[in-house]
């Protein structure tokens, strides 16, 4: 065989590499855990003290409605609490909170002001000062909790005393660049829910994250240094011991940019990234029913996309070489980009190789706003 069909082989060989371990590691998931019921016992008079931290910058636009979103959950007003924490906005958020706070006297609501902006986790470590409840709930100002009673449902799993951390399945708004969105939440969704049922996911939702207190002031707070605060404390917990899930009964929307949408989705797939490489040093603390989610996951986010990188830059290379082969493969590739799946699945392979790259001169921790409303 000559050299050239060598290259033209380890092309083929690392794209189907590359197709094959998330469809395997799905289907396994799908077929294996997903429809298994859960290993939880729920106790329905369990109503404990929660929380709830709204961390904001400049969310003038969505504050009040989330606070209204908030204050129409079923959950029991006496055990609720909501603390915003502020960090240095300029567009009047505060204000509005507190004019909300006036309008609700009925409502348990902190108000914490920061005057410098240190990023998301910071200041969750500062609302972490201030929390009375035993179960703290973070949302970020631009999601909904889809009904009244997410709150509740999300609550009623951490009853069962080896649950330690829950967040909601995400459902996009219906406004912005729905069809990629789309696509990738109904993979994921399956994929969180079946590592759910398995153990616990290393992707939580700063939609909803819902984690026991005590657990988080174990393991420190927020880290500092990467900007995925939310699916790394999750993490730590699972480590620890504790599961982490994903439950199909709260469902949370998101808002999505209407402009800045490739930096926004270059910008988490950077912070998931900082995620994968911090959790690899923690790898061998996990315990065997978790370590396999965290290798398939770090694999899948840290290093699975170069090698579809890869197999295109040789197909690439051998096609400018004259290879028909390489070029017909290479036509193939992208003429299959019109099926949405696939599509979807590689334009987040992109966005991951892209944010890995970015991650060299910039994490990411304080970032810029972008235009939801
Ligand atoms: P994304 O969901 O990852 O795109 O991030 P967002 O821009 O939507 O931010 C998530 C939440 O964190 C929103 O409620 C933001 O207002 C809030 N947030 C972002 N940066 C900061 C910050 O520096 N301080 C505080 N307190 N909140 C922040
Ligand atoms: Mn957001």
């Amino acid at each position: 065989m000559s050299v050239a069909d060598v290259l033209t082989l380890l092309a083929l060989a690392l794209a189907l590499t590359h197709f094959s371990f998330p469809l395997l590691y799905y289907l396994y998931l799908r077929s294996r855990w997903l429809n298994k019921p859960w290993d939880i016992k729920k106790d329905p008079s369990y109503r404990p003290r929660v929380t709830i931290i709204v961390p904001t910058y400049n969310e003038a636009d969505l504050i009040e409605s989330k606070l209204n979103n908030i204050f129409e959950q079923d959950y029991p007003k006496d055990l609720m609490s909501i603390i915003v924490v502020d960090s240095a906005s300029t567009d009047g958020t505060v204000e509005i909170v507190e004019r909300w706070r006036d309008k609700h006297p009925d409502a348990r609501l902190v108000i914490i002001r920061e005057d410098i902006r240190r990023g998301k986790a910071y200041a969750l470590n500062n609302a972490l000062k201030h929390v009375d409840g035993e179960i703290i709930v973070i949302t970020d100002a631009d999601s909904r909790w889809a009904s009244k009673d997410v709150l509740s449902k999300a609550v009623s799993w951490l009853s069962d005393p080896t649950v330690g951390a829950v967040t909601c399945v995400k459902r996009p708004e219906e406004k912005g660049r729905l069809d990629i969105e789309a696509g990738y939440r109904d993979f994921y969704n399956i994929v969180r829910i079946g590592e759910s049922k398995k153990w616990s996911t290393p992707i939580f939702h700063g939609k909803l994250a819902a984690y026991k207190k005590d657990l988080l002031i174990e393991i420190g707070g927020f880290p500092l240094d990467i900007g995925s605060d939310d699916s790394y404390v999750a993490t730590l917990i699972a480590i620890k011991g504790f599961r982490a899930i994903a439950v199909d009964n709260a469902i949370c929307r998101e808002l999505v940019p209407k402009k800045g949408y490739h930096m926004w989705r270059t910008r988490r797939a950077q912070h998931l990234v900082q995620h994968f490489i911090k959790i690899l040093g923690l790898l061998s603390k996990a315990s065997r029913e978790f370590k396999p989610v965290l290798v398939a996951e770090a694999w899948l986010h840290l290093f699975n996309p170069w090698l579809l990188l890869a197999a295109a830059t040789i197909l690439f290379y051998k096609a400018l070489m004259g290879s028909l082969t390489a070029l017909a493969m290479l036509v193939a590739g992208v003429v299959l980009l019109i099926l949405k799946p696939y599509r979807t699945w590689v334009v987040t392979q992109v966005y991951l190789v892209i944010a890995s790259v970015r991650n060299l001169w910039t994490k990411e921790i304080a970032w810029e706003k972008q235009e939801k409303s």
